[in-house]
């Protein structure tokens, strides 16, 4: 048999920013459709209306733009399948649900929100917290399979107000395979009688998704865990309307980094994280950070969420977007819940940071700061920084020194490490600085290392004192370097005012 065409979607519901875990949804349908020469679509999922916050969508495709995830198929990309906002379907879906009343598979319900608030409250005081709308208790509801067909006729002349429902058989075993998690199997008897459609006139999302999937001719269909609950009613759909069902693909969840539970929104700013691709400003005015904003690479956000729920089977860890679409498989995703780590993504970027070129990161730098430095300055700073930098931008703040002279001077390492002897050292050290005439790092460094021999003291005794005298910290990339940097003429003036200043917090210990 020829096989299907890849189609794969994905499909946000617009009500708030994509969190992190919907990335990675969007990122393995991407990698999926990318590696089997498949179609990756994106469908907005907004039927219910309540729940509809409007700048969401464009949230949406910015964030999977900034990624480089964009689907070929979905709003304002083309497709043929349009179009690919359900609202904008609306339509299309009522006779799907009135195909399933005349098959038998569905049926009207009449009752209203109060009685069905009474039943519940009723079998609440009988005891059954848990009440449900059932192939048991729909004998005794409002609907078409209880009330006679004129009965029935008159309600829908008269406009009542009804939502249609699937009629659940009784005590079926559903049984369906993910490629994820096997087979699965439901019984009939724990689910119920779910509203397809609405009386607002829109369809639920159990219905205009599959209604959807089988138009679009959706292939696999990879999603969150969270949805794997509906799966069984999903398949149900597909027996019902007589169409084949996709493969069905359940994604782990994303927990906390403590394992305990679903990584939520609130989690990330709270723990110090961002959740969210991109920045996110609520409607109060609050914001949730993201990641773009935070000044990750994207690669480094991709590569370590690729790797939340899926590993290569190989001790590789860094993966550019086309080595993860070669490498990626849906056999490799794993049914276990995906705890996410800060610090290991903090690794990535720093991964990331340092295979870009000095010259790269010197652009990049050059937008973080008002000042006209030039590109080659930049070039040398982001060369002795990158290797210590998490971020580009920590770059100008961790290397403040090589811009500017120091406007203070760290006193905890001055006291513990800076002895009364210290002094003569530096200033002899000082007169040797003064005579090098070729002040390049390894000149430096050769100085150094004789004039050491000549003094019969050890590295430790002078090479952090000059630190501290030129850059006002106690750690950084090498000294020597930094001093080839800024000069000769600099690096004088540098040690003069340096032991002044440290003079006076000795003094004052
Ligand atoms: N609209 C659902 C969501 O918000 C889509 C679930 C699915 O992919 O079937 O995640």
């Amino acid at each position: 048999m020829p096989q299907k065409p890849v189609r794969v979607r994905f499909a946000p519901s617009p009500t708030g920013p994509l969190h992190m875990g919907g990335v990675r949804t969007a990122l393995y349908n991407y990698l999926f459709a990318k590696k089997n020469n498949g179609t990756f679509i994106i469908r907005v999922e907004d039927t219910d209306q309540t729940r509809f916050v409007p700048e969401a969508q464009d949230y949406i495709m910015d964030a999977m733009n900034w990624c480089g995830i964009m689907p070929t198929e979905g709003p304002g990309l083309g497709g043929d399948f349009g179009p690919y906002v359900q609202s904008e379907r609306k339509e299309m879906y009522r006779p799907y649900a009135e195909q399933l009343v005349n098959d038998d598979k569905a049926y009207y319900a009449f009752d209203t929100a109060e009685e069905l608030e009474k039943m519940r409250e009723q079998a609440k005081q009988m005891g059954m917290p848990n009440w449900q709308y059932n192939s048991v208790t729909r004998s005794s509801l409002k609907n078409s399979l209880t009330l006679p067909q004129t009965e029935v006729e008159r309600l829908l002349a008269e406009g009542t107000q009804y939502v249609i429902r699937m009629k659940m058989p009784r005590n079926k075993d559903i049984r369906f395979h993910d490629l994820i998690r096997g087979w699965v199997v439901v019984n009939t008897n724990n689910l119920d009688d779910k509203v397809l459609f609405k009386s607002d006139g829109m369809p639920t999302y159990h219905l205009a998704n599959i209604v959807d999937d089988y138009l679009m001719q959706i292939s696999h269909v990879i999603r969150g865990e969270e949805w794997l609950p509906s799966a069984p009613l999903h398949v149900m759909l597909y027996e019902a309307f007589g169409w084949d069902a996709p493969e069905f693909a359940h994604l782990p969840l994303l927990l906390r980094p403590d394992g305990n539970g679903k990584l939520s929104k609130r989690d990330g700013d709270r723990l110090g994280f961002p959740v969210f691709p991109t920045d996110w400003t609520t409607a109060e005015g609050e914001l949730y950070s993201g990641y773009r904003e935070k000044g990750y690479f994207k690669g480094a956000f991709i590569n370590m969420l690729a790797l939340l729920g899926w590993n290569p089977g190989t001790t590789q860890e860094i993966f550019n977007l086309d080595e993860l679409v070669e490498a990626f498989s849906l056999e490799r995703v794993s049914k276990a819940g995906a705890k996410f780590d800060p610090d290991k993504t903090k690794w990535f970027q720093q991964q990331y940071l340092r295979a870009h070129s000095d010259d790269e990161l010197a652009t990049l730098l050059a937008k973080h700061t008002d000042k006209s430095y030039s590109h080659e300055t930049l070039k040398s700073v982001c060369h002795l920084m990158k290797e210590r930098a998490t971020f580009v931008q920590d770059m100008l703040v961790d290397g403040a020194y090589l811009f500017e002279r120091p406007a203070s001077y760290d006193k905890e390492t001055i006291k513990k490490k800076w002895k009364t002897e210290t002094f003569e050292l530096v200033q002899d050290w000082l007169e040797e600085v003064k005579s090098i005439a070729t002040f390049d790092a390894t000149t430096i460094e050769v100085t150094f290392k004789a004039y050491l021999e000549k003094k019969q003291v050890g590295i430790g005794a002078v090479l952090l004192p000059f630190r501290l005298s030129v850059t006002g910290v106690g750690a950084g990339p090498g000294m020597f370097d930094i001093a080839a940097f800024l000069g000769k003429d600099e690096v004088v003036t540098r040690i003069e005012i340096g032991l002044e200043a440290i003079q006076a917090i000795v003094n004052e210990a």
